[in-house]
């Protein structure tokens, strides 16, 4: 006989059961109600997108993109062992063109060109249309390129820049399925979706939230997950008035009030301007500082004061602090336009009321960040204590390709929000029915059923057993599952149109006609 295989949830993946999920829509309930007060709108986006779309705009050298992703070829002939070819051809272009290198390129090039025609012969790939005509067209300019009759008015230099980006453009021409991932996260969706249905046409700025699972290959823990759920907002567009930070960060803090979140902390920053050369002027200063203190730096931070030396200042290691506390620091260094920038944004969180901390290590690592930082951590967390992260990111729209355009936003990450609600105990308890039918006889049935419909329609919530139990056993049943009272329908109350309503708490019974329970329900629910 066959074991059974018994099925496990993917590793850093789970259920949410009830009763908790109880507590997640009203999370959710409350996101949509708060985000809606402030005139946002919903927006669902893929989950899934082009790869390139996260690593032009999450960052191709973050650790997210490097290594988190959850990445696939979306191929309709399946794997055909080119795909990956294909992308390094790609990407070689970039590292050899235009360094006297394109001799390496174009033996790559002329290999691919083999390997697809051995390929087809061998019958591994099957040949279309398409895959012919880029095929010919390829082999044509890498003919004419070893050939001197293509455009002999050409100079020479200037033939071969002419013939490399034609090969180039073929190379381009062929396809094998696209590389999809898992979004990490959904502000490059946002600003995808922006552009792609020519929002920037609305009245500015658009003002959208999200909420839904995103997918990092991280290792799971406590408020760490491979599948975890963001509530997210973004402001595209417009202006980027100080105003407009302080009013997201408000809608932030409004909901977690809402939400009765403890120990709330909210910290910021602003990490300038990377086109005013003020944080290039910082980060200069901070390497300098960095170099000097090296050897006292973890082999991490060593590699960051090269790579990124922003993030040395994130650094949680308890060696490293004390050194990190006599570098230089951003809010010095902030041009006029960036200082008055912070300025006023800490000016408008008071007058809303809003209490901030500054905290000068708060810094995002890539370029089009700018500005505005902010964090927020809660309570009964551990280290996994950020339930919020946001900031503007004036240059990301135009990144992908749309206009200039301002954008601020923040990502709250529902799992820990959920676990500090529940730790401080602000979960709901289980739910029980409010009515459990006891029914018995064919003629109670009918009635159970008809009651059961009226009942939901009131908006009860009501038990209605499939078969015919006795009387002891139901009560114990409506028991467990907690319900407030049980209505018991057997063949004396169905002949005289009176019902019984037993209340679960003490015992006491009372009889009513059909009326008469529907008011009394409505009185004591
Ligand atoms: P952390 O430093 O905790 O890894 P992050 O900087 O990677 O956070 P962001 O990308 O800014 O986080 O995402 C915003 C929020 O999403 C975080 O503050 C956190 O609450 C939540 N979050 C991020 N990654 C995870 C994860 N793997 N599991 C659960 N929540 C997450
Ligand atoms: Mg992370």
């Amino acid at each position: 006989m066959a074991t059974k295989t018994k099925f496990q949830a993917i590793r850093g993946t789970r259920d949410l059961l009830p009763p908790e999920t109880a507590l997640w829509n009203r999370v959710e309930q409350t996101a949509h109600e708060v985000f809606g007060t402030f005139g946002f709108g919903e927006i669902r986006p893929p989950i899934f997108e082009l790869t390139d779309l996260f690593s032009r705009s999450v960052g191709a050298e973050t650790d997210i993109v490097d290594k988190e992703m959850y990445t696939f070829r979306d191929n309709p002939d399946g794997n055909t062992g080119l795909e990956d070819r294909h992308d390094d051809l790609r990407r070689s272009y970039e590292r050899h063109a235009g360094r006297d290198e394109e001799s390496l390129y174009l033996a790559s090039v002329h290999n691919f060109v083999n390997d697809i025609r051995r390929k087809l012969e061998a019958r591994e790939i099957v040949s279309n249309p398409a895959l012919e005509m880029s095929l010919r067209n390829l082999k044509k300019s890498l003919a004419d390129y070893d050939s001197s009759e293509f455009r002999p008015d050409l100079k020479p230099a200037l033939r071969k820049q002419v013939l490399m980006s034609e090969i180039r453009l073929q190379v381009e021409s062929f396809s094998f399925g696209e590389e999809i991932s898992l979004r990490p996260e959904a502000t490059a969706s946002v600003c995808r979706a922006y552009i792609e249905n020519n929002m920037q046409q609305l009245p500015q700025p658009v003002k959208l939230y999200y909420m839904g699972p995103m997918f990092r290959r991280e290792r799971p823990q406590k408020g760490r997950y491979r599948q975890f759920y963001q509530i997210g907002a973004e402001v595209l567009g417009g202006s980027d008035a100080p105003a407009i930070d302080a009013e997201v960060i408000e809608m932030v803090m409004t909901f977690f009030d809402r939400l009765e979140l403890q120990g709330v902390q909210l910290d910021i920053n602003s990490i300038g301007h990377s086109a005013d050369n003020c944080r290039r002027a910082y980060v200069e200063k901070l390497k300098a500082a960095l170099e000097n203190v090296k050897d006292k730096l973890g082999p991490d931070s060593q590699r960051r004061i090269e790579t990124n030396p922003l993030r040395v200042l994130d650094s949680k290691l308890e060696s490293e602090q004390g050194i990190i506390a006599t570098l230089p620091r951003i809010a010095d260094h902030l041009c006029e336009d960036c200082a008055t920038h912070y300025a006023a944004v800490k000016h408008q969180l008071e007058m809303r009321g809003v209490i901030y901390r500054e905290n000068w290590r708060l810094v995002r690592g890539l370029d089009y960040y700018m500005r505005t930082t902010f964090e927020i951590t809660a309570q009964g967390l551990g280290s996994q204590n950020a339930v919020c992260g946001g900031g503007r990111y004036d240059g990301l729209v135009e990144l992908l390709g749309g206009p200039p355009t301002k954008g601020i936003g923040f990502a709250i990450g529902e799992d820990r929000l959920i676990l500090s609600l529940q730790e401080s105990g602000k979960a709901p308890a289980q739910q029980g029915r409010d009515v459990y039918i006891a029914w018995m006889g064919e003629r109670a049935h009918a009635t159970a059923i008809r009651a059961a419909k009226d009942l939901r329609k009131a908006g009860f919530s009501v038990e209605l057993p499939p078969v015919e139990q006795k009387f002891g056993k139901a009560l114990g049943q409506a028991d467990k599952l907690g319900a407030k009272y049980a209505l018991i329908l057997g063949d004396n109350e169905v002949s005289e149109g009176l019902w019984t309503l037993k209340t679960l708490a003490d015992g006491s019974q009372a009889k009513f006609t059909e009326p008469d329970l529907l008011v009394h329900l409505k009185k004591q629910l």
